[in-house]
């Protein structure tokens, strides 16, 4: 008798769809689709269920890719929401914007057709909402302990989910007026609608978990204050403190930080009035900064209706194949075109500003063209040499250059400490250097992915549950550290 090929030699990967750029332009809604359920099916059984499956390694939160596939390839669903619930407290913002490291690590992308992980958990999460999966679930018993979350990101949301579900009260203080951290002001709509955010944050409020908006804690409520009405206290305030360009020119008119320009568009499409709003509406825009920030300021000066943008790196172009130092399944590295290429933004390379230009507003930025070049004995090792002068007009120029750490003076007045890069500093419990106060998410590990962020959390809940009660039940994930391959971690 023939044996029937596996699916991974006969199905080809199919892509995730995405809304033609001419089209999701004129609009803030999310322009990545999803597959059909048939052809989820489908895609979910090219998984190997090989031996050791790599794809856990690339998943920070060690999310059980290849029981979750199989589950979904056999049409249980229920089966496998739970499955992915049980390590992802908000696979619904994890199947739509994370870079997924899964695949990156998936044994078939060796062939580069990995299992279309990132799609089958998106459709896994949309299924359980819609067939009522996914409920409220309140502890059994509550502990008589209390806990203060400072932010409202995805670190304090999934940290104080995770404890509101062992038993203690949990308050999350926010200073912005809504919810979400950058789910809610920094990601823009088109890559996240904020709906998931509010039907995510109904079931944790069921669970128990208060939320104090527009409480700066530090400014309205001190630190202190929260020791003595809490039992622990959990700062997840994010890393939030831009990084400047503190060149000639920089006092010019039309130069912005791409958090303000972001933050804004995200309240005007919630519905808010932003008074003296930035508009990029005819406006020719230079985004200082290549990565994904400086993407999404590209692709939201375009829906603005931008004359051109241009997005200028300092760093060198990625190559377009893997290097041989970065073998599988470390993630590759290479050049990826963006969303917001494809909408019309246009990226250069290696271009070192030097000043902007201009009277009163700005009107260009002189910058120079840097030569990368291998550094012996190391090829690793690139350093820059000045090259050619090049001058870039631009009306309107967004910098978008990374962030330094977290704001965090009031925390370090009170006696919390910082790493020598900035961050807020812990124990292996995720304690700071006062008892009983935790840090985790991107104020703990500087600015990183939402997949870190939740992960982060989750394990503070664990720490902080097992120091309030001396043991914890709560699920811990399995990494402490993500694959980066050893020529790169020095
Ligand atoms: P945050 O999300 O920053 O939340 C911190 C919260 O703390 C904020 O709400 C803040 O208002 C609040 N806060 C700060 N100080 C105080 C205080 N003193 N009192 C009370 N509240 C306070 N990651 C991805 O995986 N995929 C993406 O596509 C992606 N896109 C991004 C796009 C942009 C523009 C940016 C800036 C980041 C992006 N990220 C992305 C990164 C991701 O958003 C962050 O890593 C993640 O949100 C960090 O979560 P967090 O909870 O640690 O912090």
């Amino acid at each position: 008798m023939e044996r029937k090929r596996p699916a991974f030699l006969s199905i080809r990967r199919s892509g995730t769809p995405r809304r033609n750029a001419s089209d999701r332009v004129r609009d803030y809604r999310e322009f990545v689709g999803e597959l059909s359920t048939e052809l989820i099916h489908q895609q979910s059984s090219r998984c190997m269920d090989c031996g050791v499956p790599y794809c856990h390694t690339g998943c920070p939160l060690g999310n059980m890719i290849p029981d979750f596939n199989d589950m979904v390839h056999r049409s249980r669903w229920e089966q496998a929401s739970r499955r992915l619930h049980a390590t992802n407290n908000f696979p619904e913002v994890t199947g739509r914007i994370c870079p997924a490291p899964c695949e990156e690590a998936c044994t078939l992308n060796l062939e580069g057709a990995a299992v279309n992980i990132k799609a089958i958990e998106r459709q896994i999460a949309t299924q359980a909402w819609s067939a009522g999966l996914i409920r409220p679930q309140p502890a059994a018993t509550k502990s008589g302990k209390s806990v203060a979350i400072v932010g409202s990101g995805p670190a304090g949301l999934a940290c104080g989910q995770q404890l509101a579900r062992a038993g203690h009260d949990v308050v999350i203080y926010e200073r912005d007026d809504r919810i979400g951290g950058l789910l809610r002001y920094g990601i823009p709509d088109f890559k996240l609608e904020k709906e998931l955010i509010d039907r995510r944050l109904d079931q944790i409020r069921a669970e128990g978990v208060v939320f104090r908006t527009s409480v700066e804690v530090g400014v309205d409520v001190e630190l202190d204050t929260l020791r003595t009405q809490h039992d622990a206290v959990v700062l997840a305030a994010g890393s939030t403190r831009a990084r400047e360009l503190e060149i000639p020119g920089r006092g010019l008119t039309g130069i912005h930080l791409a958090m303000d320009y972001l933050c804004q568009q995200n309240r005007a499409v919630a519905g808010d009035v932003v008074e003296d709003q930035i508009s990029a509406q005819g406006r020719t825009v230079v985004v200082l900064g290549g990565g994904d920030t400086g993407a999404d300021c590209v692709s939201t000066a375009i829906r603005q209706g931008a004359r051109t943008v241009e997005q200028i790196e300092l760093m060198p172009r990625p190559p377009e194949q893997r290097r041989e130092e970065l073998p599988w399944p470390y993630p590759p590295m290479v050049l990826r075109q963006s969303a917001a290429e494809e909408e019309g933004g246009h990226r250069q390379w290696s271009i070192q500003t030097r000043r902007f230009i201009g009277k009163g507003g700005v009107q260009g930025l002189e910058a120079v063209r840097l030569q990368w070049t291998a550094q012996k004995p190391d090829a690793a090792r690139l350093t820059p040499q000045p090259g050619e002068i090049v001058a870039v007009e631009a009306d309107m120029v967004f910098l978008a250059l990374g962030f330094l750490g977290p704001e965090a003076d009031a925390f370090v007045a009170a006696g919390v400490e910082l790493t020598p890069r900035g961050n807020v500093e812990v124990d292996d419990r995720y304690m700071t250097a006062i008892p009983g106060v935790f840090a985790c998410g991107d104020m703990r590990r500087g600015q990183s992915l939402v997949v870190w962020a939740i992960w982060e959390g989750r394990q503070t809940a664990c720490a902080v549950d097992a120091v309030l009660c001396g043991r914890t039940d709560l699920p811990a994930s399995p990494h402490t550290a993500p694959l980066v391959p050893p020529v790169f971690s020095r």
